[in-house]
């Protein structure tokens, strides 16, 4: 059995500014058999006939994901929200895809009813994404009426599909008047019309679809569609050139690759990256046009060649997306320079544009990144897409890195700044996630752009194919959620089992079950908040003497912690019946961020474990901005059951500042209680804080704005 040491040798992947010294290399030949293997047993079992494997095995991500459909969530915090996202939010995506038109848009393409295109160009992506999380769920839970829903919403794509392929369904059910932005001629006006972006989520449902379920009729439509953009687009001769305006083809490419074999898909994917930040200015709009922001070509990462950019700019939600894409043809086509280049974007967001919450995308003009250290807390925008985009981005980084700097970004997001987008009703999103309100926002049911529900929908029912990873002989546990995960190290099939009140509580106790005795490496991720690092850059740090240090035993004997990357290894001999116990003391910390970033001047932040805290008025007499919380004010952390679904809150003595008669400035003692900042805003309009005073000094009225979304 090959036993695995730090290589000395330089990453193949570099990691670009700010990154570890240790990054590891990657050993792509051996693994990407197994990752063949994997791709092969996922399509075994399904009918009709099979892409033919590619002679020899193509690069992979170095470090594979041990897939959704092998581990299961038993979860006290986890599998409740999964069981409400198949309860409710997905037969409320469903319903509402139906109630505003976007499958009867489908129909009418379809022809079986008549009408014109209802909503904007790029209404097609709700539909596939509830789709797609509609087949990760009935994975996790068969529900007939759902899969009966699914293959009735199937036939109906397949019958609107044009006979070359194409399908976008304003287009194809009224080619001479279809949405605006859409362009006069099918792929006329890539950078505004959404055709690819559209395309690239009916790829992902597809592939989900099929995994899920082993059918192959998605998958065929998605295929037919990619098979088109093949004699479409490409450098050769009488093919187009040309960017979509929103990213996300790479993405659903790729995964078309991984599932086909078929490396024409992937070389297309890098082919769109390719053709960014080489024809610059877009279309003159008047300033008062809705789609003059397409003009800039910031706003669309199109104002260098990828390769080339070191910092986020523009749409954050398509900058994710974009990164993403490039993790995939860095480790897919065997492409270190893409690897590099987001290793350079990631210094720059995780250093300088990343909120506490992992939100990104500070402004609202554009929905875009801000300057470096720009992050507002009222005027937050942070999308819920980008906050899903920078977890499929970091995990992605993981992947080709085997870093757990990536997943303690991941963990941080997953906690507080994406689940924040969901209701714990599992009917209410939020389109932003600030930091600060005046009472003046609440989750709605739906919008017209209503990109983040869905995303939401699909991303949660993902969430079991992100706990675990393995790379040949070494078995990592990056997330901490009770379950069980079914994988394979050095050859041995593994049953790795955890059982743990996390994020309220940081012993996990795991039992490992070879189905041979033998050795290999479990790999425990140290979550960076358990090592005193609050971020994995200098954007925010603890401002407290940290409490204790993590501690590991198997069977009983305490180890060593040997952590290198961020993970804890353990190398052994495992037998069946192994146990470990994995223990991260988790007192409730204060953080203070950079000294540049202004509107946290004089601030504190309240984490206990991943989780980021925040003071309501429901739970505050009403107000959050007349108080301040001194340094030395102890921190009291108590779970209470009945509480927003079960969390912990914390407590203790704040001091209120007020006038008096006269106009001065009065202060006295005030208990206060935060609440997970994910579980903000159940209770109605209230007021909210995450970033609190520390002296009376920095106590503030609240700002007040107008949050309208478009
Ligand atoms: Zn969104």
């Amino acid at each position: 059995m090959r036993t695995k040491k730090i290589d000395p040798k330089p990453a193949r992947y570099p990691v670009g500014a700010g990154a570890s010294e240790s990054a590891r290399p990657a050993q792509a030949a051996g693994l990407a058999v197994i990752i063949l293997a994997v791709i092969v047993l996922a399509v075994s079992g399904c009918k009709g006939r099979e892409p033919a494997p590619p002679a020899s095995a193509p690069p992979d991500y170095p470090i594979r994901p041990v897939p959704f459909t092998q581990v299961t969530l038993a979860d006290a915090f986890w599998a409740p929200r999964l069981e409400t996202n198949r309860a409710v939010s997905i037969p409320f995506a469903f319903r509402m895809n139906e109630e505003t038109g976007r499958v009867d848009n489908f129909r009418k393409a379809a022809r079986l009813m008549t009408g014109p295109h209802k909503g904007r160009r790029f209404n097609d992506t709700d539909v596939y994404k509830a789709m797609e999380a509609a087949a990760y769920s009935l994975h996790l839970h068969p529900d007939p009426g759902l899969e009966k829903s699914l293959d009735e919403l199937i036939d109906i794509i397949a019958l609107a599909q044009e006979p070359d392929g194409y399908l976008y369904t304003t287009r194809t059910n009224d080619p001479a008047n279809p949405a605006p932005g859409a362009g006069p001629e099918r792929w006329s006006n890539l950078r505004v019309s959404h055709e690819l972006y559209n395309a690239g989520h009916m790829y992902e449902a597809a592939v989900a679809h099929h995994l899920a379920t082993g059918k192959r009729g998605f998958l065929a439509v998605a295929l037919k569609n990619a098979d088109l953009l093949l004699r479409t687009f490409g450098p050769g001769p009488g093919l187009r050139r040309g960017f979509p305006g929103h990213q996300e083809i790479e993405i659903g490419l790729a995964k078309l690759f991984r599932v086909t074999g078929r490396r024409a898909y992937l070389d297309l994917a890098k082919f769109f990256l390719d053709e960014r930040g080489r024809y610059f200015g877009g279309r003159k709009h008047a300033p008062d046009d809705p789609f003059s922001v397409y003009d800039s070509d910031e706003y669309l990462q199109n104002h260098k060649p990828v390769l080339e950019q070191d910092e986020a700019v523009g749409h954050a939600v398509r900058a994710m997306y974009m990164y993403a894409g490039m993790a995939d043809v860095a480790a897919l086509a065997d492409q270190p320079e893409y690897a590099a280049a987001i290793g350079r974007l990631w210094a720059n967001v995780a250093g300088s544009k990343m909120y506490l919450t992992g939100g990104v995308g500070a402004r609202h003009t554009s929905e875009a990144f801000g300057d470096a250290y720009e992050l507002p807390n009222a005027e937050a925008y942070t999308e819920t897409c980008a906050a899903i985009g920078n977890a499929l981005w970091n995990h992605r980084l993981f992947l080709l890195h085997g870093d757990a700097r990536y997943m303690d970004v991941f963990e941080r997001v997953l906690y507080n700044g994406l689940l924040s987008g969901v209701s714990l009703s599992g009917d209410r999103f939020f389109y932003q996630n600030p930091l600060e309100s005046a009472a003046d926002y609440e989750r709605s049911p739906w919008f017209e752009v209503a990109c983040c529900p869905p995303n939401m929908t699909r991303f949660l029912p993902s969430l079991p194919g992100y706990v675990y990873a393995t790379d040949g002989d070494v078995v990592y546990v990056n997330l901490f959620i009770a379950g069980r995960g079914d994988l394979e190290a050095a050859g041995r099939k593994v049953t790795l089992t955890q059982d743990t009140r996390y994020p309220w509580d940081g012993a996990v106790r795991m039992s490992v079950a070879p189905d041979r005795a033998g050795p290999f490496e479990l790999a425990v991720r140290i979550p960076g908040w358990a090592r005193n690092a609050a971020a994995p850059t200098d954007l925010y740090r603890f401002l407290d003497a940290p409490a204790g240090t993590p501690s590991l035993s198997v069977n009983g004997e305490p180890v060593p912690l040997d952590i290198r990357n961020g993970y804890a290894r353990v190398r052994r001999t495992w037998r069946k019946g192994d146990a470990v116990e994995l223990a991260l003391p988790m007192p409730a910390r204060r953080i203070v961020s950079h000294d540049a970033v202004a509107g946290n001047a004089g601030r504190v932040a309240l984490q206990r474990g991943p989780v980021v805290f925040c003071l309501e008025g429901v739970d505050n007499d009403g107000r959050v901005f007349d108080l301040f919380i001194p340094d030395a004010a102890p921190l009291r952390a108590d779970f209470r059951p009945e509480l927003l679904n079960g969390v912990v809150v914390l407590a203790g003595s704040a001091v209120a500042v007020s006038k008096d008669p006269s106009g001065k400035s009065v202060e006295s003692p005030r208990p206060f209680r935060a609440v997970p900042y994910y579980a903000w805003a159940n209770r109605g309009r209230t007021e909210m804080l995450v970033w609190l005073p520390r002296a009376a000094a920095a106590v503030k009225p609240p700002a007040r704005l107008d949050r309208t979304v478009d």
